[in-house]
């Protein structure tokens, strides 16, 4: 299906991940991020659907992945940030405590939207 393919197109091929003294690791974002689960290979993963949104200073892409070898389907979450802006919005929510990033942050989440982890930057 079109759309299907174009979904995968959304997805970057890698993120960069910080590591405490060595720099910044480049990995895969074409692999399953469920625990106990080692597929990295593009073609058992589906991905099922978009959801897009804004926030204040940010665009948030949540992307989610069927993994055909271990069953399980993890989102993948991609905050945008459009500009450097203060963390706090009027109402005292933090949008975020990594304003100094005019990058996208990746995070990896569950079926049910549970955060698996920070993955890195794209
Ligand atoms: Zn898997």
């Amino acid at each position: 299906m079109a759309e299907k393919e174009d979904l995968r197109l959304e997805i970057p091929s890698y993120a960069w991940i910080a590591l405490a003294r060595r720099g910044m690791e480049k990995i895969s974002l074409d692999q399953c991020f469920l625990k106990g689960c080692d597929n990295q290979d593009l073609n058992l993963l589906e991905p099922l659907k978009k959801e897009e949104f804004d926030e204040e200073n940010k665009t948030i892409k949540i992307i989610h992945v069927k993994c055909k070898k271990c069953e399980g389907i993890y989102q993948l979450k991609l905050e945008t940030l459009k500009k450097v802006a203060k963390p706090m919005e009027k109402g005292g929510k933090i949008l975020s405590d990594e304003d100094d990033i005019a990058m996208g942050l990746v995070f990896a989440l569950d079926e049910k939207g549970n955060n698996i982890g920070h993955i890195g930057y794209y």
